[in-house]
This record gives structure tokens, sequence and C-alpha cells, in this order.
């Protein structure tokens, strides 16, 4: 029920809890510690790249021709 507390197994999907070290469906052990840091990650991601774009429009437009 508490999706916060679960992790997705990487190779079936399966739901598993943050404390189990391998998946309960399939075995594999589960590489993700930390069950938040898939948003967190997208989010950085997003500010990284929308930092990088507007770097370049800056570059772009300060740069001699
Ligand atoms: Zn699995």
């Amino acid at each position: 029920m508490n999706t916060e507390n679960t992790v997705p197994c990487l190779y079936c999907q399966a739901k598993n809890d943050v404390e189990d070290k391998n998946c309960g469906h399939c075995g594999m052990p589960l590489a993700l510690k930390h069950p938040e840091n898939k948003s967190s990650r997208l989010r950085f991601f997003t500010k990284v790249f929308v930092f990088i774009a507007f770097f370049c429009l800056v570059m772009v437009a300060y740069l001699p021709r």
C-alpha cells in the first residue's frame, strides 16, 4: 500500500520492500537503495538540461560571428 517504501525490481518491475536486498519475485539483487532518487534525479537532470540550454542560448547571442 505504501509506495514510498517500495522499490521496483530492475528486471521484472515487481515492487519490493526497500529493506529487501533481493527481489521477492525473480530473486535478482536490488540495486536501488534510495526509493526517491528516481524522481529527484529526474528533476535534477531537468534543471541541468534547462541550464545548459539557457547557457547555449546566451553563448550563441554573445559570441561574435
Ligand atoms: Zn524481480
